[in-house]
């Protein structure tokens, strides 16, 4: 490779961002860190910068600023602190990155993402969030920009791998018929249904094959997760809903499957550990070593698959619903659902409250067009007022 690839890592202290830097640095003679951004814990930020001495680093406020950059310069670094959501859209868009990995949680990504978009880079995206909300238009973007979008979801990575080059010209024309999206059934698939009602925020984090953040934890308890990966993956594969089947696959080694009309399914297999998925999409259309072990088949000796119970299971109910509505519903769904999911967090609200509020808050609007980033950020404000009223009436 001919020089350094520059990149910026949005939400560098992340699950997602640090699996980032893990690979990263296995492969100093391709990669070079432009920018790591943090919103909390931000003494790790610094020992971040340390380590791979970026050229900025971006915090939330001034104050946090300041004394980052006071520990910057006492420990000898150069790197320049930025502040808040322009910060992260200018190290998103500078001139000098390559790639942009967009690892913040929630909403709170797209501005930056987009940012990155219009700018064409090439964007590894974790912040599902981001595409749920936006999704007609931040694919417009990238085709506008010809920014190149490669997903980091392990799932999403794996369609991407068992997708024909050419699937951009549509499924039907490459022979998909459809895709199979792997659910682990997360920390809950079989406890009953009564106990519900009294699981920990603690125990809904458990997740039993990956680790993660808190926020995608629950959404994997839940299984809004793949509700949003349905809809995450309706976009990058310009697919109908009805194109998109959740298996439920207990021991997340299958990471997803394209099934062809020939009757050929092809599926993507490794350990659950997202350094493969990041490894794929930084160094793709090249293989690189990620530190992942390789997958052991003797000891797995089995895989199940079983279909996803909507009783139990609610919010991917209501994530088809909102993918199949489109416009509006899911920038919605996804506002609802972080208000729900960081109410549960506080432990203000049970767990089968997330699904109530979010149902509630889509039954009580009307679905509109969104033909602006102005009328997405519109949803999303107004499903969050309405979920907060949910709360202030409801909670306990
Ligand atoms: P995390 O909570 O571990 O990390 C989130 C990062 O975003 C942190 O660096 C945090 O400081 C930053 N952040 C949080 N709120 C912010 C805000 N308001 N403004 C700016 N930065 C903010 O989360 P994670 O598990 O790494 O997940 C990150 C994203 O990747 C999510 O969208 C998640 O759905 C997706 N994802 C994660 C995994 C995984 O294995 N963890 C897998 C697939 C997809
Ligand atoms: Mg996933």
């Amino acid at each position: 490779m001919s020089r350094l690839q520059q990149v910026t890592v949005l939400g560098a202290t992340g699950s997602v961002g640090l699996s980032t830097l893990d690979v990263i640095a296995r492969h100093p003679d391709r990669y070079q860190v432009f920018a790591l951004t943090g919103f909390t814990r931000l003494s790790e930020l610094l020992a971040l910068c340390v380590r791979h001495v970026p050229r900025f680093a971006v915090v939330p406020e001034s104050l946090a600023a300041r004394n980052l950059q006071d520990d910057l310069r006492a420990a000898g670094l150069a790197t320049q602190v930025l502040v808040g959501e322009e910060g992260l859209c200018q190290v998103s868009a500078a001139a000098e990155v390559d790639t942009m990995v967009a690892a913040i949680v929630g909403a709170a990504g797209l501005r930056p993402t987009l940012a990155a978009v219009d700018a064409g880079k090439k964007i590894l995206l974790a912040n599902k969030e981001a595409l749920v909300m936006s999704g007609a238009l931040f694919m417009q973007a990238v085709r506008k920009s010809g920014a190149v979008l490669l997903p980091l979801d392990s799932e999403h990575n794996a369609i991407f791998q068992c997708m024909p080059g050419d699937f951009a010209r549509g499924l039907s024309q490459v022979g998909v018929r459809r895709i199979l999206l792997t659910a682990s059934g997360g920390p809950f698939r079989q406890t009953p249904l009564a106990e519900l009602e009294r699981v920990s925020p603690d125990q809904a984090c458990a997740h039993p094959n990956w680790s993660m953040g808190r926020k995608i934890s629950v959404d994997s308890a839940s299984m809004m997760n793949k509700g949003l990966e349905l809809i995450e993956a309706c976009w990058l594969f310009d697919a109908r809903p009805d194109q998109v089947e959740v298996v439920i696959h207990p021991q997340s080694v299958i990471h997803s499957l394209v099934d062809y009309v020939d009757g050929s399914v092809l599926a993507q297999l490794g350990n659950p550990d997202m350094r493969t998925p990041i490894a794929n999409a930084l160094a793709w259309p090249e293989r690189i070593d990620s530190g992942v072990a390789p997958l052991d088949l003797f000891t797995i000796a089995r895989l199940d698959f079983e279909a996803p119970d909507e009783q139990r299971f609610p919010c991917l109910r209501l994530a088809r619903e909102a993918a199949e509505a489109g416009n509006s519903a899911p920038a919605m769904l996804n506002a609802a659902n972080e208000v729900a999911v960081a109410a549960f967090l506080e432990r203000r609200i049970r767990f089968p409250q997330i699904a109530s509020i979010i149902e509630d808050v889509l039954g009580l609007e009307p679905v509109v067009a969104v033909n602006d980033l102005g009328a997405v950020f519109e949803a999303d404000t107004k499903a969050r007022a309405l979920a907060e009223q949910w709360l202030n009436r409801n909670a306990r």
